[in-house]
């Protein structure tokens, strides 16, 4: 069974080292978050879009990656450094795709807080690059998209039909003190505003927002990845159409509508059986894709191997299996 994974993830040194410079010339950096970063950079393949990479994907039995940038990414800096970091990201993977062709895709690194700089971007890389996608991590400096000016790039998206995958971001300082410091260490606060729970309820948060902005129903068409099996949100699929029904929204639709037409999710190495239980109910299969979240899930404490053989022993129909693992992102990302 051919296997494509659609939350993976690449980092650019040259990059990462130039965010890293302009943050200490600013005065303006976490260094404690520095150094975890950077220790990720050298330690693990986030870097690598090579042999090794490759090697680890047929040993787990993946075909192919769909990939994104990571963690402190240029889409969160501004002006003529962000529009020149994104590039540089972008013409990296670009390279890794034209030296492995079928085993990589690449999703644009945009400029988002120069959403003119953006929108061309988006064209390079999709018509020039042969790029499938855009991410974006989390809000643009605490910023969520539905502000108008960032428009513009919905608009290209739905223009060129190419999906854009919402990846959660660091949260905004306020947020972080108010809902996730506590009688706990730096790190339970980190994580717990992060990977652990809080980054989740953002995403989630960004996506209705989007969808009451009446982005989905201004551009029908769009399409939108999220990953974490929707990151807490079919959950409340019957509740939000119950409270935030069309009466008080205004909407042309229910707000599961949107979640299960425009919006397509996966597990991002969260391969729990109950989880995709529960997404095949409320998404329904058509919408389901399949990810890994390389490679911030493999290290001493978290193995994500399990990556094909845990949708093999899964217990579905295989017509409905094939979609998941590789036809569903065919379709979508038209590969
Ligand atoms: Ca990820």
């Amino acid at each position: 069974m051919k296997i494509i994974t659609v939350e993976e993830h690449f980092m650019s040194k040259r990059v990462n080292d130039r965010i890293k410079e302009m943050m200490l010339k600013q005065g303006d950096v976490n260094l404690s978050m520095y150094n975890y970063v950077d220790n990720f950079v050298e330690n693990s393949l986030i870097t690598n879009l090579d042999e090794k990479r490759i090697a680890y994907m047929d040993k787990v039995g993946v075909d192919a990656q769909v990939v994104g940038y990571g963690n402190n990414p240029p889409m969160s800096i501004s002006g003529h450094d962000a529009v020149e970091l994104c590039r540089l990201a972008n013409d990296e993977l670009y390279e890794a795709i034209q030296k492995y062709p079928g085993r990589f895709y690449g999703y644009a690194t945009i400029p988002v807080g120069e959403p003119k700089e953006a929108v061309k971007e988006i064209e390079r890389c999709v018509k020039e690059l042969g790029f499938v996608g855009v991410m974006v991590q989390g809000t643009y400096q605490g910023h969520f998209l539905d502000e108008k000016r960032f428009l513009p790039i919905f608009e290209k998206c739905a223009e060129l039909d190419i999906p854009m995958y919402f990846h959660p971001g660091a949260v905004n300082d306020n947020v972080y003190n108010a809902y996730y410091k506590g009688d706990w260490s730096d790190n339970v606060t980190r994580t717990f505003s992060g990977y652990g729970l809080g980054w989740h309820y953002e995403v989630g948060v960004h996506i209705v927002r989007l969808i009451l902005a009446g982005v989905l129903d201004r551009l029908p068409n769009l399409k939108i990845i999220i990953g974490h099996w929707g990151e807490l949100m079919p959950y409340y699929f019957d509740r939000m159409d119950m409270g935030l029904n069309q009466f008080v929204t205004g909407l042309k639709h229910p707000i599961s509508y949107y979640f299960k037409n425009n919006i397509y999710t996966n597990p991002s190495g969260m391969f729990f059986k109950d989880d995709m239980d529960f997404c095949l109910k409320t998404f329904g299969a058509d919408h389901i894709l399949w990810g890994q979240d390389f490679c911030y899930l493999n290290n001493e404490f978290v193995n994500t191997d399990n990556v094909k053989s845990f949708l093999e022993e899964y217990d579905i129909d295989k017509e409905t299996k094939e979609k998941i693992a590789h036809g569903n992102a065919e379709k979508l990302f038209k590969i």
